[in-house]
C-alpha cells in the first residue's frame, strides 16, 4: 500500500464560521461571505469543517489517506479586524494543534496568522512553527486588497525564511479592485476567480523581487499551481519585453519561471485530473507535485481514484502521494 497525505485538507472553529455566518445574513453580497454560507448551519459540510476527530479519520481509513496536513478554511481570518483576527489565528492553532496532538500520525497542520497586523502576524509564525511545531502556514490570497509583496507585510515572509515554514497560498474571491468583472456571472469562486486572484498574487511576488530578498522562502499554490505552470515561457518572454518606462518593477536576478521552479511547489487540490498532473510533471519536475483533495470541499475517494489511474512511473506517484510533502512539510515518514 502506497502511503498517501493530502495536503489542502480544510476545518474551522466555531468562533471563525460564527461571525462569518452572521455577517452573511445580515451584510449585502460578499463574494468571501457566498462561499462561507455553503457551510450553514445544519449541512454536512460544516459538520466536517468542525470536526477533527472520528469522522474526518473515518472517511481518511475508508478512502486511503495515511495524513491530512489540515488548515483553517478560505478566507480565515483575514475578515476580521487586526485585534479580533490576531486572537482568532491563535485560537485555530492551538484548536488544531490539540488535535495534532492526539492523532500525530494522522494530522498535520498549516498555521494560520492575521496579516492585518504583520508584526504580530510574524511572532504567530514563529510561535506556531516553534512552539506548536506546525509544519508550514497559509494565507488566503490578499487582505483587504493588499498583497504580500508590499513591504507592510515584509515582517510575515521575513518569519516565513527564518522559521524554515512553507507558505501555502491559498484561493479566496478577487480582491475588491479586481472582482467586478466576475459578479455579472458568478465566476467569483473556484470556478475562475480563485485561480485568477491566486496567481496574481504569486506572480506579483516573483516581479516584485521578493525572492531576491528572500531566497529560501518557499511557497506553495494549490489546484495545480493555480494555472502558472501552463504559462512559463510567456511569462518570461513578456516580462523580458515589457519593462515599465518608469522602472516601477525591479530587475530580477533570475526569470520568473526559474523562480517558480526553486521556491515554489503545487499541489493537485481539487485538480488531480491527469493531463493536469502529468503536465506540471513535465513543467515543474516531479519533486514539485503534491497529492492535496480539498477535503470536505471535494470528495476524498474520487480524489484517490482520479490519482491512483494516473499512467505514471510508481516512483514519481510515491513523490506526489508522499515524499515531496515529507520533504517540504516536513511530515515524518511512516514506521
Ligand atoms: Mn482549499
Amino acid at each position: 500500500m502506497m502511503r498517501r497525505i493530502a495536503t489542502e485538507e480544510a476545518f474551522v472553529i466555531p468562533e471563525v464560521i460564527g461571525p462569518m455566518l452572521d455577517r452573511f445574513a445580515r451584510e449585502s453580497y460578499e463574494p468571501d461571505l457566498f462561499f462561507w454560507s455553503k457551510a450553514a448551519n445544519g449541512t454536512p459540510l460544516q459538520r466536517r469543517l468542525l470536526d477533527l476527530g472520528e469522522e474526518r479519520l473515518a472517511i481518511m481509513d475508508e478512502t486511503g489517506i495515511d495524513v491530512q496536513l489540515i488548515s483553517l478554511a478560505s478566507t480565515g481570518v483575514q475578515m476580521f479586524d487586526a485585534d479580533t483576527g490576531t486572537a482568532l489565528a491563535t485560537l485555530a492553532n492551538d484548536v488544531l494543534a490539540e488535535a495534532i496532538g492526539k492523532h500525530p500520525t494522522r494530522f498535520a497542520g498549516l498555521a494560520s496568522f492575521a496579516p492585518q497586523d504583520p508584526a504580530r502576524a510574524a511572532r504567530e509564525i514563529e510561535r506556531a512553527m516553534t512552539g506548536l511545531g506546525y509544519n508550514g502556514v497559509i494565507v488566503n490570497s490578499h487582505t483587504n486588497g493588499d498583497y504580500l509583496d508590499q513591504p507592510a507585510y515584509w515582517p510575515i515572509l521575513e518569519a516565513c525564511e527564518a522559521c524554515d515554514a512553507p507558505l501555502y497560498i491559498h484561493p479566496r474571491a478577487p480582491s475588491p479592485q479586481m472582482v467586478a468583472p466576475f459578479l455579472d456571472y458568478t465566476l467569483e469562486h473556484a470556478i475562475w476567480g480563485f485561480q485568477a486572484e491566486t496567481s496574481l498574487h504569486a506572480l506579483r511576488l516573483i516581479v516584485a523581487g521578493v525572492f531576491d530578498r528572500f531566497p529560501r522562502l518557499k511557497v506553495v499554490l494549490g489546484h495545480g499551481g493555480e494555472g502558472l505552470p501552463y504559462w512559463l515561457p510567456r511569462i518570461d518572454g513578456m516580462h523580458a519585453n515589457f519593462k515599465a518606462p518608469d522602472g516601477r518593477r525591479p530587475a530580477l536576478e533570475l526569470a520568473p519561471s526559474a523562480y517558480i521552479k526553486r521556491n515554489f511547489a503545487i499541489t493537485t487540490s481539487g485538480m488531480n485530473w491527469a493531463p493536469a498532473v502529468r503536465f506540471a510533471i513535465d513543467a515543474l519536475g516531479v519533486e514539485n507535485v503534491m497529492f492535496a483533495i480539498d477535503y470536505p470541499f471535494m470528495d476524498s475517494a474520487t480524489a484517490v481514484a482520479q490519482m491512483d489511474a494516473i499512467d505514471i512511473a510508481q516512483a514519481d506517484k510515491a513523490a506526489i502521494y508522499h515524499r515531496n510533502a515529507e520533504r517540504i512539510f516536513r511530515i515524518p515518514p511512516a514506521g
